[in-house]
This record gives C-alpha cells, sequence and structure tokens, in this order.
C-alpha cells in the first residue's frame, strides 16, 4: 500500500505478506502482488464490533416499540423470536454482516440467543457463517441467555449445549433474572469450565438500582478469570457520584474487566422517564477510560424495538460517543478511534492491531488525510484489507449540475 497517512500523521508505505504487516517504510521498488496507492489517505487497522446481535437485527416493524423501554424491548423481541426460522435469522445476519464489512469492520463478536423460545435455532443459523464470512471477518458467537437462566428453566443446559456445539463464549444478563448474583455465577462457572470468556448486559438502568458490576468483578478475580469479562452497556454507572464512579472504574481496572459502552441503544433507551433534560444514559467513558479500563464503543441493536435505527457502521458509534461524552478535541478523537480499534481488539483476545511490522493486516482506507476525520466528518470507507487482502473497494463519483446551470445562467 503506497503513500499511507500513519497514525502519527507520516506518509509511508505499508507492505503486508502472510496476512500481516511485513514492514513500513519507502518500499519503492519493490515488488507486490497488487499495489494500492493511498495518496496519503488515512489508513487505520480495521474495526471490530465487540457488541452486537446479529440473530435479532432488521426486525423492524415485525416488533415495534410504543413505549421505548428495556422491558418492552425485552418482551416483543421476545414475541417475535417465536416466529424465527433458521432461514430468517441466517437471512437478516448476512445483510448486517455485509452492512459492517462494507464500513470497514473486520472482527465482530455477536450475541446469539439460547433460550427454551428458540433453544439453538440461532446458532444452527449463524455458526456456519463464521467459516462463510470468514475471508472478511473475524466473527466470534456468544450463548447468550437474554431471557435470563433460573427464570428460564432449561436455558443453562442450552448454555452449554452451544458451548459444546462451538460458541466461542457465554453471555449473561443479571437484571432480567431472579437472581442476579446465581446468574452470574453459573455464567462465570460455564466461562470457566469451558475455558471462555464471558460478557454480560449489566446495569442498564437510570439509577444505580443494580451495580452487578462490584459482584462481577469480584468473582472474576475469585475464579481467576482477569482480562476475560466484559460488561455492555453499564448506564447506572453514570448516576454514581463522582467518587463512586471512580471507585468502581478503578475495582473494574484492578479485575480486567471491559466496558463496551453501546451509544445508540443507551441514548435511545435511557432517560424515558426525566420529563426535564433526560439523560443521556451513556456510561461515564472519559473515566473509565482514565482508570485504565478496556472501554469499547459498539452497535449492539441494528432496527428492533431495542434500537430502531441503524447501519452496522462503527464511525457513527464513534460519534455518538464523541458527542454524548464530549470526546470532540483532536485527543479525545484519537482515544475514541482506539475504542473502535485496540480496545475491542483486547476484549475479543485478538492479536494487538496497529499500524507496525508484525500487526494483522486488517486495514482499512479513508477518504480523508486526518483519521479522526473518520469520526468527526464520518469519512467514507474507501477499501477494506482483511488478512492482507482486498475485501471492499467502494468507488464514489458525484455529478454536480447545478454547477453548469449557474455558469450558463444571465
Ligand atoms: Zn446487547
Amino acid at each position: 500500500m503506497r503513500e499511507c497517512r500513519l497514525p502519527d500523521g507520516q506518509v509511508a508505505d505499508v507492505g503486508c505478506r502472510g496476512g500481516r504487516i511485513a514492514e513500513i517504510g519507502a518500499l519503492i521498488g519493490r515488488a507486490a502482488d497488487r499495489e494500492i496507492l493511498c495518496e496519503g489517505r488515512a489508513v487505520t487497522p480495521g474495526l471490530v464490533d465487540a457488541h452486537i446481535h446479529l440473530d435479532k437485527a432488521l426486525l423492524g416493524a415485525r416488533a415495534p416499540s410504543r413505549d421505548g423501554t428495556v422491558a418492552e424491548a425485552i418482551r416483543v423481541t421476545g414475541a417475535a423470536k417465536r416466529g424465527f426460522t433458521r432461514e430468517d435469522i441466517g437471512d437478516r445476519a448476512r445483510r448486517v454482516l455485509d452492512m459492517a464489512v462494507r464500513q470497514g469492520t473486520t472482527a465482530m463478536r455477536s450475541h446469539i440467543e439460547v433460550d427454551p423460545i428458540v433453544g439453538l435455532m440461532g446458532f444452527e443459523a449463524t455458526l456456519p457463517l463464521r467459516r462463510e464470512y470468514a475471508p472478511a471477518i473475524d466473527l466470534q458467537l456468544c450463548a447468550f441467555a437474554q431471557e435470563g437462566i433460573l427464570q428460564a428453566p432449561g436455558t443453562e443446559a442450552l448454555l452449554r449445549e452451544a458451548l459444546r456445539a462451538g460458541a466461542d463464549l457465554v453471555g449473561g444478563v443479571p437484571y432480567n433474572d431472579t437472581d442476579a448474583r446465581r446468574h452470574i455465577d453459573i455464567v462465570l462457572d460455564l466461562a470457566v469450565e469451558f475455558g471462555v470468556d464471558a460478557d454480560f448486559h449489566t446495569d442498564f438502568f437510570d439509577e444505580p438500582q443494580h451495580l452487578h458490576a462490584r459482584y462481577i468483578a469480584a468473582e472474576t478475580v475469585r475464579r481467576g478469570w482477569q482480562g476475560r469479562v466484559a460488561l455492555g452497556h453499564m448506564s447506572e454507572m453514570a448516576a454514581l457520584p463522582p467518587d463512586e464512579q471512580d471507585a468502581l472504574a478503578r475495582t473494574l481496572a484492578q479485575a480486567g474487566v471491559a466496558v463496551i459502552v453501546l451509544p445508540a441503544t443507551d441514548l435511545y433507551l435511557m432517560g424515558r422517564k426525566d420529563v426535564r433534560s433526560p439523560r443521556r444514559g451513556l456510561a461515564p467513558v472519559k473515566r473509565l477510560l482514565a482508570a485504565g479500563v478496556t472501554v469499547a464503543a459498539a452497535t449492539n441493536n441494528v432496527r428492533n424495538a431495542f434500537t430502531p435505527l441503524g447501519t452496522a457502521g462503527l464511525p457513527l458509534m464513534g460519534y455518538l460517543v464523541a458527542v454524548a461524552a464530549h470526546m470532540g478535541a483532536e485527543s479525545d478523537l484519537g482515544q475514541v478511534l482506539d475504542m473502535l480499534t485496540t480496545h475491542p481488539a483486547k476484549i475479543l483476545r485478538l492479536p494487538r492491531p496497529g499500524l507496525f511490522a508484525g500487526a494483522p493486516a486488517d486495514l482499512v482506507v479513508w477518504d480523508t488525510d486526518r483519521a479522526e476525520e473518520v469520526l468527526s466528518a464520518l469519512s467514507p470507507c474507501l477499501l477494506v484489507v482483511k488478512a492482507g487482502r482486498i475485501t471492499v473497494e467502494h468507488t464514489r463519483s458525484a455529478a454536480e449540475p447545478w454547477r453548469a446551470r449557474t455558469r450558463t445562467s444571465p
């Protein structure tokens, strides 16, 4: 790749071999199977979506929300699930994967619901996609107990079955069960038993009424599972007094527990009862980063009752974080970009991404010479490279006939 703008602002050639970056510098005269002329455009690592739901995306009018609450979203989506078929789940998942790949996502973790309503149908539909999409995206599938474990008897056995069938990790939602601590214990015990990571939907309310993150952090350390547990949402944390936010951030950092903010859903579903100055419902991103917590921003839902909008593109999630978390300064935007690349890669325990020799050749060329404009201006993705091979090439053109008319007007 010729004339790439690197994160430090320098322009250099990036040579890829065997799926990795082989060298960076002036590589004039070197033979290559394929040369890409970047003309000083920004090149970033491939984007990593640490939290999405492929199985219940694009439900649209099938399961609309009226009240816009979490409880309603769980209820109407649960009802829609009864009509799912394997083909239907697979079709919607492919559409979302295509949307994500075209926008520069090269790795993804999707929650797939496993419960007495759908059984393992979600897995049967999505497991084959891991191989089908492997040339374009690394796909992790999380066996996720959306309906609870204790209040949905049979779920624990189904989670085991999914893990035996090839699920990459296990996930829970302690706020949607009759005994949150028991729920957390079951998920963490399964993670340890199967040697996989755990990923919880956690503390997703306006008021700090659950704070299960504290228990999860303690139990993570007790099991020696540091670095292998992530928490999605965490909006309740933002409602704590500042000193308690900092204390919880330190606890998470020490326990090696990561946080994944889901700005589209968090902003959409939180603050619903606030009639004046509705809260944003976003975890305190700056405090978490300052405490050394691994923090990713991810998509979560794409057009269902939890979030009736969505493009499956991560730059828009970064844009939302920059606005909602007050992170619009240039240095902040660099951190937000890390929340779409290095931080989520760490959560998925992928090789460290970056523009350095030895890093994975998962790269995106953007139509800008400044990487922060990927977020601040939503500069379009031009080209995506996965493991050293081009997976997506966008061609852009715009005709502007009005200019000709202006020139010829009297
Ligand atoms: Zn989610």
